[in-house]
C-alpha cells in the first residue's frame, strides 16, 4: 500500500442521525471510485442523539475503512475536525460536512486536483443553497480574509477541502483554542488551487449554527488571522483627536473674526478640548491593544515558521519533513 497516496476523509458529526446512513454510503462509494487506499474518519462531537451509536456500528461493519472518534462533549465543528486530524494516516486529507450539503461525489475530483502538487485545494460553492443573510455575511468575510491573508480564495466557508499531510501536521502544532481551519490551513500552504463544487440544501435536520454561534464563529475567524481590529482603536482615536484640534482652531478663527458671541461662553471650546482628550484616550487604548496583540500571538505559540522541505548540500537529496522544526539549531542537526 502506498501511504503517499492514501486519502483520509475527516467529517465532524453533531446530531446528524438522519444523514449518517446516506453520508457513509455515498462517501464509501466515492472513495472506492478513486481506487486509492482510503479511510473515513468520523468525529462525533458529543452528539446527544443516536449518531454516536451509529458511528460505532459503522466502524464495526467497515473496520478497514471507517475510523470513529468520540469526543466527550460538544466542542464545535473546528475542534472536532482537529480531533479527526490527529488520527489521520493519509497524505491527502479531505474535510467535508456531515449534512450532505457538500456532495461526497466531489471527493475523487478533489483528490485528482491534489495529485497535481497542490498543498491545499479549496472549493467554491456553485449555486449555493443557504439563506440570503448567510450568503451576504459570507461574501463580506471572504473579502476580509482575502485582504488579510493575501491568499486568493473565494469561499472560506466551504468545508469541502483537501490538505496535504504536512499542512495537517502543521495545523496540529497550533494549540490555540479558537481556530478556523480553512484560514489556518492556507497560512501554511505554498501552492493552492480552487475548484467549483456543487452545493445542496441541508438534507435533514437543522443547521447547528444559531445566530449567536455564527457570530462567535466570525470572531474566531477574524481573531485567528489578524489583530487589525485592535489597531483600529488607534486610528479612530487619532481621527477624533485631529477633529478636536481642527474644531479648536476653527473656533479660535471664528472668535477672532466675528467676536465674542462665537465663543458661546466657552461651551464649544470645552467640546473641542473634550474631543482631543477622548481621542488621546483611544490612542492610548490602541497602544495597549498593540501589546495585547503581541501577547496574544505569543500565547498562541504557533510555530514561528514551518519548514516544508530541505535540500541538503552534502547528501544531494530532498527531505520532506515529517513535522516542521521550529528552531534553526534543530534544523541544522537534522540536516548534517
Ligand atoms: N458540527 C459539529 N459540531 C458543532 C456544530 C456542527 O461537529 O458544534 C458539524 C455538523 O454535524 C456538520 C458540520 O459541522 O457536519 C456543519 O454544520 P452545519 O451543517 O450545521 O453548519 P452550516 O452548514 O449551517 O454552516
Ligand atoms: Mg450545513
Amino acid at each position: 500500500m502506498n501511504a503517499m497516496n492514501m486519502i483520509s476523509v475527516v467529517i465532524p458529526v453533531f446530531n446528524e442521525e438522519l444523514n449518517l446512513e446516506e453520508l457513509i454510503r455515498r462517501c464509501l462509494a466515492a472513495c472506492r471510485e478513486t481506487r486509492q487506499p482510503f479511510e473515513i474518519i468520523l468525529v462525533d462531537d458529543g452528539s446527544s442523539d443516536r449518531s454516536a451509536d451509529m458511528l460505532e456500528a459503522a466502524a464495526a461493519v467497515h473496520p478497514e475503512e471507517i475510523v470513529a472518534v468520540f469526543l466527550n462533549r460538544n466542542y464545535g465543528q473546528h475542534a472536532a475536525i482537529m480531533a479527526g486530524f490527529e488520527q489521520v494516516r493519509g497524505e491527502i486529507v479531505i474535510t467535508l460536512d456531515a449534512d450532505l450539503q457538500n456532495p461526497p461525489e466531489e471527493i475523487p475530483r478533489l483528490a485528482q486536483t491534489m495529485e497535481q502538487g497542490y498543498d491545499v485545494v479549496g472549493s467554491v460553492r456553485a449555486n449555493r443553497q443557504d439563506t440570503l443573510f448567510r450568503r451576504i455575511a459570507s461574501t463580506l468575510i471572504n473579502r476580509a480574509v482575502q485582504k488579510a491573508t493575501g491568499v486568493k480564495m473565494h469561499d472560506y466557508g466551504c468545508m469541502l477541502r483537501a490538505y496535504r499531510g504536512h499542512i495537517v501536521r502543521a495545523m496540529l502544532m497550533c494549540h490555540e483554542r479558537s481556530t478556523f481551519i480553512p484560514v489556518l490551513g492556507n497560512s501554511f500552504a505554498r501552492k493552492t488551487a480552487e475548484i467549483e463544487v456543487g452545493h445542496d440544501a441541508r438534507k435533514k435536520g437543522d443547521s447547528k449554527y444559531s445566530f449567536s454561534r455564527l457570530i462567535s464563529l466570525m470572531f474566531d475567524l477574524v481573531t485567528s488571522m489578524t489583530t487589525f481590529p485592535l489597531r483600529l482603536l488607534s486610528f479612530a482615536g487619532a481621527i477624533v483627536s485631529a477633529l478636536g484640534i481642527g474644531f479648536g482652531f476653527f473656533l479660535l478663527f471664528m472668535r477672532l473674526l466675528f467676536g465674542a458671541q462665537w465663543a458661546a461662553e466657552g461651551v464649544f471650546t470645552l467640546f473641542a478640548i473634550l474631543f482631543m482628550f477622548v481621542g488621546a484616550q483611544f490612542v492610548g487604548m490602541g497602544l495597549l491593544g498593540e501589546y495585547l496583540g503581541r501577547v496574544y500571538h505569543d500565547v498562541r505559540a504557533r510555530p514561528r515558521y514551518f519548514v516544508q522541505r530541505v535540500i541538503c548540500r552534502n547528501q544531494c537529496e530532498e527531505k520532506l519533513y515529517e513535522s516542521g522544526c521550529t528552531s534553526l539549531s534543530q534544523h541544522r542537526l537534522r540536516g548534517h
